[in-house]
């Protein structure tokens, strides 16, 4: 795995494979890699002749307030981690090769960015299409893959590729979930043992609005009060949001039709945690 810092050298390997003809797909991250990402990263190696992964701690989409000076670091791991799974190239780099000093150029896929976590997290959307466009100009693929995970950025990015008509196929990758239902996720390492049993409120919630679908239950605001309920009784989460919303618009929906996305975000303790699932009729 070839590693690079600089924007020049990144783009000339990506360049000199694209000339040879090859596919070329990336996997952006923020590294301290789990196996999340690491099924990113197979879904690229899979339909893609040459993988970049990056990894970039990007300052623009922490709020005043957030966890960027104690984001989990690992990079010696994550190089380990993405050489056995055969990336090609590595983008890594620091903040001021990324953000020219006195920049104020900015991407912002509006009225979107608004929505579910950009309510809570002002400036976060805008910070991560700022840097998702640039990291497509840097490497140019022909596809780039994100986990349904971050849903609201998922429907974000899409957006950003379709108004900008950028050339670059957006793949998303299923929510991979530790065994007990809990979805991976870097900041899962700020829990402690109490709080981890706790987090697990965020995948019941869902689970409990899954289960009233299928029982044929369609209005959202029933299933709302419902998954709201395990939140009740679990007196250190404090929920964020719980919302029923069509994934593209992000808008609410009221009637539950297949497809819906519901997402829940959580504090527990200083740790705020996301998830999401797309409601599917099983046949009821
Ligand atoms: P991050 O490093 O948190 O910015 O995440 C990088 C990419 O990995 C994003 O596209 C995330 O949606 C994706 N990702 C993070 N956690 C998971 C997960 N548990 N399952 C699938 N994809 C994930």
């Amino acid at each position: 795995m070839n590693i690079f810092a600089t924007i020049e050298e990144v783009r000339a390997a990506c360049r000199a494979a694209k000339r040879e003809g090859k596919r070329l797909g990336l996997v952006p991250t923020m590294g301290a890699l789990h196996d999340g990402h690491l099924s990113l990263v197979r879904a690229a190696r899979a339909s893609c002749d040459v993988v970049a992964a990056s990894i970039f701690v990007n300052p623009a989409q922490f709020g005043p307030n957030e966890d960027l000076a104690k984001y989990p670091r690992s990079f010696e791991r994550d190089c380990a981690q993405l050489e056995k799974e055969k990336v090609d190239l590595l983008f890594a780099p620091a903040v001021e090769e990324v953000y020219p000093p006195g920049a104020v150029t900015w991407v912002t896929v509006e009225e979107l960015s608004e929505k579910l976590d950009g309510r809570s997290r002002p400036g976060h959307f805008r910070g991560v299409t700022t840097v998702v466009a640039k990291l497509f100009h840097i490497i140019e693929p022909d596809a780039a893959f994100f986990g349904q995970k971050d849903a609201a950025q998922v429907a974000i990015v899409r957006r950003m590729a379709r108004d900008l008509n950028l050339p670059v196929e957006i793949v998303v990758c299923p929510i991979v979930r530790e065994a007990d239902g809990l979805a991976m996720s870097s900041r899962n390492a700020y829990l402690d043992p109490r709080q981890r049993m706790q987090a697990l409120v965020l995948h019941r919630s869902l689970m409990r609005a899954q289960s009233l679908f299928d029982q044929g239950e369609r209005n959202a605001a029933k299933l709302i009060a419902a998954a709201r309920e395990e939140f009740a009784a679990e007196n250190l989460a404090r929920l964020d949001y719980f919302e029923i919303v069509n994934p593209d618009t992000l808008d609410p929906v009221e009637d539950v039709s297949d497809g819906a996305l519901v997402a829940v975000a959580a504090g527990i303790g200083t740790t705020r945690l996301i998830d999401n699932i797309l409601l599917v009729n099983s046949g009821h």
